[in-house]
């Protein structure tokens, strides 16, 4: 039998019909939660990401406010941006567009955001909070792959975990939350000083992908019934389509699908989770900086 397919589309949907209830509760008592996304440079896949966030934002009741900075902008510029967010009362989350352009210490930028504003959940009292299991904003990607794998319907009870990756903002973080008593997984993370990565996958009933290398994870790699999550987004080459790529994640689906139990897509997977997560993560900031209900 075939993986069950986790539809992230769907999930989002789900998700996002939460978010937009709790928005219109929030504006119904004079609150709009409002979310500030700054943009420096004119790289195109960041340009699309702020796009959508700020059709995201218009679809479910949210404010947007975007500025637009050239690449050349100087870092007392930019920090003098997000001070400005800080102190802005319509504002209830600020999102720094990464990554910057290389003449800006990406480190004081997001330090300066006000932690209670902190959407991405990148700052380092929000890492802490994280860590802590204190209230705090949950890095929305990791986030998204915890509901995927809950609303799934994934045993994650003393499940054995592997993700493949360690970057701050993907696979430490999600090593933090698959640890929490709430998900209650045993964790395994790996990265290229890893010896044998077939060995630690093989022995995972979840497998988070999240190295950026196309096809990483095959089906031979994997415990027959698994739940595999793909965060992987990788262009490859591809003549036959007009666009002369398209995307693959990290896992080699095709194949990982008839053994996984559960498996995510790419594209349509973990993707759609992202932005899903920040809309709710500006939500529950508005809520908290008003001290109302959503
Ligand atoms: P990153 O900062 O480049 O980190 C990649 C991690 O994978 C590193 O820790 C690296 O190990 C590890 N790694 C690389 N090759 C490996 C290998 N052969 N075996 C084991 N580990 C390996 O990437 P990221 O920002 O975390 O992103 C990871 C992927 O997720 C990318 O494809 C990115 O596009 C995607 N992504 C998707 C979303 C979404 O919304 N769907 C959001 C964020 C990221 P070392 O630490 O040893 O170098």
């Amino acid at each position: 039998m075939g993986a069950r397919i986790i539809d992230g589309r769907l999930v989002a949907a789900e998700i996002r019909g939460e978010v937009k209830a709790r928005a219109a509760k929030l504006a119904a008592k004079g609150i709009v939660p409002g979310l500030a996304v700054i943009l420096v440079g004119l790289d195109p896949a960041s340009l699309s990401y702020v796009t959508a966030k700020e059709k995201a934002c218009a679809e479910n009741g949210l404010a947007s406010f975007e500025v637009k900075m050239p690449a050349e902008t100087s870092q007392e510029e930019l920090l003098a941006v997000v001070r400005r967010f800080n102190a802005d009362s319509r504002v209830h989350g600020i999102l720094v567009q990464l990554p910057l352009p290389k003449h800006i210490d990406e480190k004081a930028v997001i330090g300066t955001i006000a932690p209670e504003k902190d959407v991405d959940g990148f700052t380092p009292i929000n890492v802490g909070r994280m860590v802590l299991d204190e209230p705090c904003f949950l890095p929305c990607t990791p986030a998204g792959v915890i509901e995927l794998i809950k609303r799934s319907g994934v045993p994650t009870d003393g499940a054995r975990a592997v993700v493949v990756g360690r970057s701050n903002i993907v696979g430490k973080p999600l090593m933090n939350l698959l640890v929490r008593k709430s998900v209650n997984a045993t964790v395994t993370i790996c990265h290229t000083g890893t010896k044998d990565l077939a060995l630690h996958v093989r022995e995972a009933d979840i497998v988070v992908a999240c190295a950026g290398k196309p096809g990483l994870v095959t089906a031979e790699m994997l415990k027959p019934g698994c739940c595999v999550i793909d965060v992987g987004v990788n262009r490859v080459e591809d003549p036959s389509v007009a666009k002369g790529y398209r995307l693959k994640g990290d896992v080699d689906f095709e194949a990982a699908s008839k053994v996984a139990g559960w498996i995510t897509p790419v594209p349509g997977g973990v993707g759609p989770m992202t932005i899903t997560m920040l809309l709710a993560n500006t939500v529950d900031a508005a809520a908290r900086i008003s001290g109302l209900e959503a």
